[in-house]
């Protein structure tokens, strides 16, 4: 905090008025099934992206990131897009959803810090885009409803904002999945906005975005959250990930279901012969997904913990063959977590194509498997391993 402190004074000349904080999240199990109104279990873990703020009476809004030497500079009744400054993409998209709702706000100073890695699959994307709303409700208070801007939230009593409420949270995760969709281009699903806003220390936060629903599940025994970073960069904007979403949507449309959350395993090996060979493999993972999260939540409140790791293992095996959106780099990482004695299930994380493998390793056990993981990987690939313990945290505040 007291560098971002610093970094924004010294870029501004005065000192940060608000600070905001919005975590990374880590898929546990369900992949690619958010958009397919499918069911996903994800963790919020510590690392965050910290917004430091203050208003300006200008129109302007001046946003620089401690990680890039651009300067985001724009005015709030003219927000385009600027192909030198892909980033900004975020803040500019999520301002513009607001406006669209009839949010009104003003111009305003940002300074950046993260400490989620960058196309890791940690999403880091969604903590800035909601680490962005949370910095406008603070200098410029507004509430969203169904319909639009609702009235602004009373200041508590020290002046404070009362915190997000349920209905809050979940019309904050919509604006911030509209703005990655219209205006960055990334056709995501609400998981890792739901998750960086929902989020609960030690608790898995069980997601059915059918109905739109969050719950949450305690993560017992002494387990340790380890994500293994391949360093290979996934590039999610525009590419695979769209690709693999029009497979979903095709399939469930042979198939004559509204979303691949209606198709059952008998639907899908009745109708193969119907099936476009690339739709049926996608299909059968999101099919698989689903109902691995159903077993996987009843083996979580059961503290079946081996079971569930097991899981883990099926789902990136559907990744690799049915949904192919591995790599050889995650595969060799879940490859070498299997061969490590304290580690219960492994697979890749959030789109994948690259990025992280997330590993849940027998607590005692995680600083060894930390360190056999990287020498295993740097011994099959030249690349060193990056590779984080994660404690599960609250959502943004
Ligand atoms: P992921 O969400 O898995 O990290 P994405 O490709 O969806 O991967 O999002 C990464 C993009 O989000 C970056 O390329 C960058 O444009 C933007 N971004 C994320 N964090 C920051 C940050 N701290 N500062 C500026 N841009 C960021
Ligand atoms: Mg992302």
């Amino acid at each position: 905090m007291n560098e971002l402190r610093d970094f924004f004074q010294h870029q501004f000349g005065a000192a940060p008025t608000h600070f905001v904080q919005a975590p990374g999240r880590v898929e546990l199990l369900g992949n690619h099934t958010d958009y397919n109104q499918g069911l996903v279990m994800a963790l919020a873990v510590d690392k965050h992206i910290t917004l430091a703020v203050a208003p300006r009476n200008d129109g302007v809004v001046e946003i620089r990131d401690m990680a890039f030497p651009e300067v985001a500079r724009f005015r709030v009744d003219q927000i385009e897009k600027d192909p030198a400054i892909p980033w900004a993409n975020y803040p500019k998209g999520l301002l513009l959803q607001l406006q669209q709702r009839g949010v009104k706000f003003g111009g305003f100073n940002a300074a950046i810090r993260s400490t989620i890695p960058l196309g890791a699959g940690l999403s880091s994307s969604a903590a800035f885009l909601v680490s962005t709303a949370l910095a406008v409700r603070k200098l410029y208070p507004y509430s969203l409803t169904d319909a639009g801007a609702g009235a602004p939230p009373p200041p508590e009593a020290n002046s404070a904002l009362p915190p997000l409420d349920y209905m809050q949270k979940m019309l904050l995760a919509k604006a911030c999945q509209a703005a990655e969709n219209q205006f960055v281009g990334v056709n995501c699903g609400l998981l890792d906005h739901i998750s960086s806003l929902f989020g609960q220390a030690w608790q898995v936060i069980l997601i059915d975005c059918l109905h739109l629903t969050v719950n949450w599940s305690p993560l017992h025994g002494d387990i340790a959250v380890v994500v293994c970073h391949s360093g290979v960069k996934h590039a999610l904007v525009g590419g695979e990930y769209n690709d693999r979403r029009a497979h979903c949507e095709s399939a469930a449309k042979t198939l004559g279901v509204p979303s691949l959350r209606f198709a059952t395993p008998e639907m899908l090996e009745a109708n193969q012969a119907k099936l476009a060979p690339r739709d049926l493999g996608c299909a059968r993972h999101i099919v698989g997904e689903n109902q691995r999260v159903t077993e996987g939540s009843q083996l979580l409140a059961a503290d079946k913990l081996v079971e569930f790791g097991r899981l883990l293992l099926v789902s990136h095996e559907s990744s690799r063959h049915n949904f192919l959106n591995s790599c050889p780099e995650l595969d060799l990482l879940v490859e070498l977590a299997k061969t490590h004695a304290g580690c219960l299930g492994a697979r890749l994380t959030g789109g994948g194509f690259g990025g992280a493998t997330l590993n849940l390793v027998r607590r005692d056990q995680a600083e060894d498997f930390r360190a056999k993981m990287a020498a295993g990987y740097e011994q099959k690939t030249g690349r060193k391993l990056q590779s984080w313990i994660c404690q599960v945290v609250n959502g943004a505040a």
